[in-house]
């Protein structure tokens, strides 16, 4: 049956207030953050150090370090792995802009590989023709909650000596063969930012179970200096270091929120098993999958629409910004994370870093091309995807996602009608 769609002036599928936002604030969260408030120290306080041992415990990992973002966890990264100029770091063509830029904070060159369509991770396949005698480190992205196939990765790794560093910024929580992301590379780096399934506000954790990667990122951590547990400060920076501490009043929110954390996980896969049923033979969709040995957070439910289904593969990004802003239009919380695939964007195609052309002219460094040509998966899923976090978040229940999979039947089913559309 045809139904007008709301961008066309018809009815809206999902009525406005269906969908609540992230996160649900409760007593827990006031009174620890108020509780840090009172108690007198807003830097690096106790709350910090509560955190990151209940963060390791939490995870399964021996050391954790809260930073004040994920990227500065990343950064730390890349310091623990022994990184030093004209380095190169393998990275994701598709994931955020900082699981690469962290490689230039470090005067390191990202090179980058191909995504598996299936997963939207890092496709083991290509990772191999990628390294040069310069490459130290793969990064493995978790991306949108699903583990990247690490144990291919670490393989890779292994027989090339290389070290595993993951960004499990979107995917506190994930799995691959029952044991947590985070666990399975060299160090992680995790993020607490507010759209992630951990919201401290801003923030983030660098975790290893080894004590030297551990040391070389507290150095990096807090102005360069280092010193055993047991001593105290002596103000001396002995190398380059950052400020990427976190501090109390944040901590506190991250403290209460981790309580919180595995209950948020269990309903979110709830919801997202109730839109994957309603979606179910949709046509014109191709709906995310969790393979097996992997669990699934659903950070990001992401759709893609099969533009070669659909005959718009020649104007594919076009015609998937018209199917979102239709979506929009019915209150499906839908949006676009990501257009961009990493090697086009800017930072890289103008090397516009240090100015001069730093890093990549570092006498150090090899001659690294970024040319967007060769990553076509990348750029298929770039142009046919778009996400979906809120409507399975706490404190929403599979109504939402029942409302929300109702909007989306209906522009699919009703598709002709966007031709009426400039
Ligand atoms: C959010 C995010 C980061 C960066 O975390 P911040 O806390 O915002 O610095 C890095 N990588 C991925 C994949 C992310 O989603």
């Amino acid at each position: 049956m045809s139904e007008k769609l709301a961008i066309l002036g018809g009815p809206r599928a999902v009525p406005a207030g269906t969908i609540k936002d992230w996160p649900p604030i409760d007593q827990t969260d006031r009174e620890m953050v108020l509780a840090s408030l009172d108690g007198g120290n807003h830097s690096f306080g106790p709350n910090c150090k509560a955190f990151q041992e209940e963060f390791a415990a939490w995870n399964g990992n021996r050391f954790a370090i809260t930073t004040n973002s994920g990227t500065a966890a990343l950064h730390m990264c890349l310091a623990a792995c022994g990184c030093s100029a004209g380095d190169e770091v393998i990275v994701p063509a598709y994931t955020w802009s900082s699981s690469a830029t962290c490689a230039l904070h470090h005067n390191c060159i990202p090179v980058f590989v191909d995504i598996d369509f299936d997963t939207m991770n890092l496709d083991p396949d290509k990772v191999e023709a990628a390294i040069t005698a310069k490459t130290k480190v793969i990064i493995a992205v978790h991306l949108h909650g699903l583990a990247a196939d690490v144990e291919r990765l670490l393989a890779v790794a292994e027989a090339h000596g290389l070290k595993v560093v993951e960004d499990c910024c979107q995917a506190h929580g994930a799995t691959f063969a029952g044991r947590k992301v985070g666990t399975w590379g060299h160090c992680a780096a995790f993020s607490f930012n507010q759209n992630k399934c951990l919201c401290a506000g801003e923030g983030g954790m660098f975790v290893t179970d080894d004590a030297e990667f551990l040391s070389a990122a507290q150095a990096l951590w807090s102005f360069g200096e280092t010193r055993t547990p047991l001593e105290d400060r002596d103000y001396h920076a002995y190398a380059l270091g950052w400020m990427y501490r976190n501090n109390d009043l944040s901590a506190a929110f991250g403290r209460a929120e981790l309580r919180k954390l595995d209950g948020y996980l269990a309903a979110q896969k709830v919801n997202a098993a109730r839109l994957s049923e309603l979606l179910a033979g949709a046509a014109g969709l191709i709906l995310p999958t969790e393979p097996p040995r992997r669990e699934h957070t659903w950070y990001n439910y992401t759709l893609r629409f099969d533009m070669a289904a659909l005959a718009h593969e020649a104007d594919a990004a076009a015609f998937r910004d018209r199917i979102v802003k239709a979506l929009q239009a019915e209150g499906v919380r839908t949006e676009l994370w990501q257009r961009f695939i990493l090697p086009a964007m800017t930072v890289f195609q103008a090397r516009n870093a240090y100015g001069h052309g730093c890093p990549w002219v570092c006498p150090h460094a090899r001659p690294v091309e970024y040319d967007p040509g060769e990553f076509p998966v990348a750029r298929k899923h770039a142009d046919w995807h778009t996400g979906m976090t809120t409507p399975l978040r706490a404190p929403n229940g599979p109504t939402a996602a029942e409302a929300t999979a109702r909007g989306i039947r209906k522009v699919m089913e009703n598709i002709d009608q966007l031709d009426q559309l400039e």
